[in-house]
């Protein structure tokens, strides 16, 4: 029987498990509160067992056949009707997005509608190339590469992007002939059950696509040990990338890891100032500091360092903290209890290490303020490389200024962290641009721009510890979710 989005729009989500919305085997539910006030519980989802993600892999191994033999476009014609569909809900969705993890819902939007242009991109796959003819040493022999798809694969992912990551895992794996287990996190299941609910309605045939609610730590490593799963593609923490990635490694699954970030803006002495600090603010506050491109640290030039100072920080003074369903707010709160205490822990650890601390520190106070887990826009300078909060990665609406004498401290400044995700220059002047091109140890490089922000048809990823040097999005998806096959075809009787 085909499932219409009716039997999953209630408050309560189901599994979706060969075709059919189901309750976890386990009879439970985990509700999930709003962040901006935690009285309205937004939804609830399965708490998932072992025994769900047998269900759920076996269905997507039950799938792959008939769905890998399909052609191409007719896979992408799935993804353009559940684009269509997911267009027509972007309301629907970034409302949801914002209720469940507090993101203002002007960036909700914008990352629905990225939804829909990821879509639209990957279901062209099917039309484009997908192997290369090489000479052979014999002259009547035709030698060439096709690419077929890795088999069921399962997609873990964070709660930071619930449209976006999901859908740049998803969209790939799917057009080119996967069938998919999805596991999003926790607190962004309810999101993720509307986005699955626009490519069932698209018309999915069962067991394509299944989805998973419940706990990580409870059913993860079940998930990436099946032994129908012959990709892992995981977005989140370092610490359960680095579990995923040996237990892939004990079955030879193929994965990849996109994880943590620590990235910083370079502001030379002949920036546009106007322009730096904007974007510098941008990119520490948008999202409450919450993406894994978020700008961490600003790295100033001595002879700007003052007046960019005092700029970002009356910036940051301005900036309307709040529910995101508030259109004038610019910041959301933070999207968990416990994403508020690091919060405050890592400001606390600024402080005790000597950073002096320019404006935010702690919670805004008032009756709009009480029920949420909202935190100030903060802003520290005299930060030291060696501190904690110039090191890790804090999630949070944090910025430390740290200064620097010339192109080649910044440079260093900005390359001693165990990450290298995102980074940005801001200058005019040509030769530092293409030194910050060659020296940068990060994945995803901007001048003038903000450190945050993606385009689906690029490469997205990061070198050193935030990723496991593979690519998402762009052409280089295909790098990821098919295998590659040399055919060497000679004349028979030869
Ligand atoms: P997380 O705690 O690592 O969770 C990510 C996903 O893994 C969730 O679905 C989570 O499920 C699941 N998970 C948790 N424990 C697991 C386990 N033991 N085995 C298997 N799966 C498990 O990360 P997060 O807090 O959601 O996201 C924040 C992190 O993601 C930050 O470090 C950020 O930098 C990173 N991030 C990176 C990128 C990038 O592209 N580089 C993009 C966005 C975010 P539950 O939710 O049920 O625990």
């Amino acid at each position: 029987m085909a499932a219409t989005t009716q039997q999953a729009a209630t408050a309560e989500c189901k599994n979706f498990i060969g075709g059919q919305w189901s309750a976890s085997a386990s009879g439970k539910t985990l509700a999930r509160e709003n962040p901006a006030d935690w009285r309205e519980i937004v939804g609830a989802y399965q708490d998932s067992t072992i025994e769900d993600v047998v269900a759920a892999c076996d269905a997507a191994a039950g799938a792959f056949p008939a769905w890998a033999a399909l052609a191409g476009p007719a896979r992408g014609a799935f993804l353009h009707k559940a684009a269509d569909i997911l267009e027509a809900r972007v309301e629907d969705v970034a409302r949801t997005m914002t209720r469940e993890m507090g993101k203002t819902i002007g960036e909700a939007r914008g990352e629905t509608r990225r939804g829909v242009t990821i879509l639209r991109y990957f279901a062209q796959e099917g039309l484009r190339e997908m192997g290369l003819t090489i000479p052979s040493a014999d002259a009547r022999t035709l030698m060439y590469t096709t690419r077929v798809p890795l088999g069921p694969v399962a997609l873990i992912t964070p709660w930071n992007f619930p449209v976006a990551i999901p859908m740049w895992k998803l969209a790939p794996a799917l057009a080119y002939g996967n069938t998919v287990v999805l596991k999003p996190a926790g607190l962004a299941t309810v999101t993720a059950t509307r986005l699955v609910e626009c490519l069932v309605d698209a018309g999915l045939p069962a067991g394509v696509l299944n989805l998973l609610g419940g706990s990580g730590g409870r059913i993860g490593s079940a998930l990436a040990k099946n032994p129908h799963v012959h990709g892992i593609s995981f977005t989140g923490s370092n610490a359960v990338g680095r579990q995923l990635a040996g237990e892939a490694l004990e079955r030879n699954t193929k994965y990849q890891l996109e994880m943590g970030g620590k990235n910083p803006v370079i502001v030379c002495d002949d920036a546009d100032l106007a322009q730096a600090v904007e974007l510098t603010v941008s990119g520490a506050m948008r999202s409450t500091g919450q993406k894994c491109t978020a700008t961490s640290r600003a790295i100033v030039m001595e002879a700007v360092r003052q007046e960019f100072t005092e700029r970002v920080v009356a910036r940051c003074r301005e900036l309307k903290v709040g529910s995101g369903l508030d259109e004038s707010v610019y910041m959301g709160p933070a999207v968990s209890r416990d994403q508020l205490e690091t919060d405050l822990r890592y400001i606390q650890a600024g402080k005790d290490e000597g950073a002096r601390l320019l404006c935010g520190g702690g919670q805004p106070t008032g009756d709009a303020y009480a029920h949420g887990y909202f935190v100030q826009p903060t802003v520290f300078d005299q930060v030291r490389p060696t501190m904690t909060i110039a090191q890790e990665e804090i999630f949070g609406p944090v910025l430390g200024i740290m200064a620097a004498g010339s192109m080649e401290e910044a440079l260093a400044l900005a390359n001693d962290v165990k990450f290298g995700l995102s980074a940005s220059l801001f200058t005019r002047d040509i030769n530092r641009v293409l030194q910050f091109a060659s020296f940068m140890d990060a994945g995803m490089l901007r001048v003038n721009g903000e450190t945050a922000g993606v385009e689906p048809q690029a490469p997205f990823g990061g070198m050193k510890a935030s990723s496991s040097h593979s690519r998402e999005q762009g052409r280089a998806a295909l790098e990821f979710f098919t295998s590659v096959k040399t055919v060497t075809f000679s004349p028979a009787g030869a």
